[in-house]
């Protein structure tokens, strides 16, 4: 009998670490030693998950206090450098969906151990109906199911929409970053949620899970947050 076969069926996992290829992976199929060394953002902005300096005496970054954002608060467990950017534009660009399912459940672990109070529903955010024909699948989708799975909280693929096509953020300087997204988005009025997590692959200048962060406010969720695997150093001017 197929010996694959054979251990799939009890369950085992004996495929190479998803990062080495050498070692066997574990739980979430990366090995311990390479779960170890990734980039982990230790001291963040509580709200914007910002790295900042462990010794500052305040938890939110000066651009927070200077300008808070629509939503109340950001979670990214590592810092988007390598070896966790591999991982995450292999899922974005390589069609490599087998990341989702390690990114979620790396995520979720993080999201475990840090929250106090889950909100009542996950949305990705959305990908203009264009760009999803063109990519056939949404990278934060992807993210959003093994998440939703692992923290049972309901998933919400539909209620926020993209309705205007904005040009890549990486294409664009920091300062029209937040312009780009004007109107960007939709959310439907109709469940009456108080409290809402959106899921993201990377946060980078935090425009795009404002922009929808905002509309959320205005349908009048009281408290949105943000779940992202990782979080970019760049700052806004
Ligand atoms: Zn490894
Ligand atoms: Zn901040």
């Amino acid at each position: 009998m197929n010996k694959r076969l054979n251990i799939n069926q009890i369950g085992l996992n004996i495929f190479p670490c998803l990062l080495c290829g050498t070692a066997e992976s574990g739980r979430h199929g990366i090995c311990p030693a390479c779960e170890h060394a990734l980039p982990r953002n230790a001291s963040a902005c509580q709200r914007c998950a910002l790295p900042i300096p462990q010794s500052s005496h305040t938890r939110v970054c000066g651009q927070c206090l200077d300008s808070p954002p629509h939503y109340h608060q950001a979670l990214a467990p590592y810092i988007y450098a390598a070896p966790i950017d591999a991982l995450i534009t292999g899922l974005k660009f390589r069609r490599q969906l087998h990341c989702a399912r390690l990114l979620g459940s790396l995520l979720a672990r993080h999201l475990q151990e840090n929250l106090r109070q889950y909100p009542e529903c996950i949305v990705p955010v959305p990908l203009h109906p264009s760009r999803l024909r063109e990519r056939g699948y949404n990278q934060a989708l992807e993210l959003a199911r093994p998440l939703a799975q692992a923290l049972g909280i309901r998933l919400e693929k539909t209620l926020a929409q993209r309705v205007r096509h904005t040009r890549p953020q990486t294409e664009l300087k920091l300062t029209s970053r937040a312009a780009n997204l004007r109107q960007a988005f939709r959310v439907h009025r109709s469940p009456c949620y108080r409290h809402v997590a959106i899921v993201d692959d990377v946060i980078t200048s935090g425009h795009t899970a404002n922009a929808l962060a905002c509309e959320f406010r205005r349908q009048g969720v009281e408290k949105v947050e943000i779940w992202a695997i990782a979080r970019a150093v760049c700052r806004a001017k």
